[in-house]
């Protein structure tokens, strides 16, 4: 199902996985998956290796989300070291298949990858792309504090209508743990003038040492309290107040009447369960 048309009529709730790199950890996304199901998703996303490094996997793990899990799929794709033949090709597998959605990405040059000759160069021309060509709903990803190589938040805008015109039906954000940058994002947003949902990117927090390692790599910003809270702490601690503290996060956008959570589950259960749970949510 679309997710352009859930969006319409309700809010969701999605799982983000990645695929597994090796055979002896597809048990523990199976045991992920059988877990969270039971929450029926609106839909569930399985993410692309930079460069595409696990492209044929991550075709695979959304063909068996939807045809041996029943789940409704979405798939990323990144476009900045592909051609427009292999793009080409993806699409037509997924589309044969029936999955309606995928999340259009640029994605971040390989290394050694010359600039030179791209077929793509931003995540709107593969919008473009896949929107002349197939019906897929398309999502794009979103930056409430900014993406790290843009030079404004206003340009970041900017771009992020480009997408939406080129045909994005709704936003995926990266993930944030200060609901303030996330209002501000919605009111860009609007000033913009761009229609499209907007859905969360919620990362639970397992300890200081993971949080610290993803934020490095996207830019998020801690919240110095939260820090606090995490420094020094237990294992077991640290997931009692990183759950605490996206319950407290998700009950507050639920409240503003956000469009839809989506959960960064890095394929565990535990936390994701827990707040799902305590919200009362699926
Ligand atoms: P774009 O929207 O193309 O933006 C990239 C940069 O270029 C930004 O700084 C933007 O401001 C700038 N820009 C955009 N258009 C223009 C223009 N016309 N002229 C000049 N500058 C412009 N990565 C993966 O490899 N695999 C994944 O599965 C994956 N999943 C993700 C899921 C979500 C929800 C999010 C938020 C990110 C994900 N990423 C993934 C990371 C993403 O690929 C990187 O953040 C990447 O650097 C940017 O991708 P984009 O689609 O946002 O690019």
């Amino acid at each position: 199902m679309k997710i352009s048309e859930i969006l319409e009529r309700k809010r969701t709730i999605s799982f983000e996985f990645f695929p597994p790199k090796k055979v002896e950890n597809e048990e523990t996304l199976f045991r992920t998956v059988k877990v969270l199901k039971k929450y029926k998703p609106d839909f569930v996303s399985i993410t692309y290796g930079a460069g595409g490094s696990t492209k044929d996997k991550t075709v695979e793990w959304t063909l068996r989300m939807k045809n041996q899990y029943g789940l409704n799929p979405m798939m990323h794709l990144t476009c900045i070291a592909s051609s427009k033949e292999s793009i080409k090709k993806i699409a037509e597998t997924l589309n044969g298949e029936g999955v309606e959605n995928i999340l259009a990405l640029r994605g971040d040059l390989p290394e050694g990858f010359s600039r030179d000759k791209l077929e793509f160069k931003y995540a709107y021309q593969l919008v473009e792309f896949l929107k002349s060509h197939w019906g897929f709903s398309i999502g794009v990803a979103g930056y409430p504090e900014g993406h790290p190589e843009s030079s404004s938040l206003e340009k970041d805008i900017e771009y992020l209508k480009m997408k939406i015109d080129a045909g994005g039906d709704f936003i995926i954000t990266q993930l944030f743990f200060d609901n303030g940058k996330f209002f501000d994002f919605l009111d860009r947003i609007e000033k913009a003038n761009i229609k499209a949902p907007v859905i969360a990117g919620i990362m639970p927090i397992l300890s200081l040492k993971q949080v610290k390692r993803f934020v490095d790599m996207c830019g998020a910003t801690i919240p110095e309290s939260l820090v606090k809270s995490l420094e020094g702490k237990s294992k077991e601690d640290s997931y009692k107040i990183g759950v605490d503290y996206a319950i407290k996060q998700c009950s507050e956008l639920l409240t503003s009447g956000v469009k839809g959570l989506h959960f960064y589950t890095l394929n565990k259960y535990n936390a994701t369960e827990d707040i799902i749970k305590a919200l009362s949510l699926g």
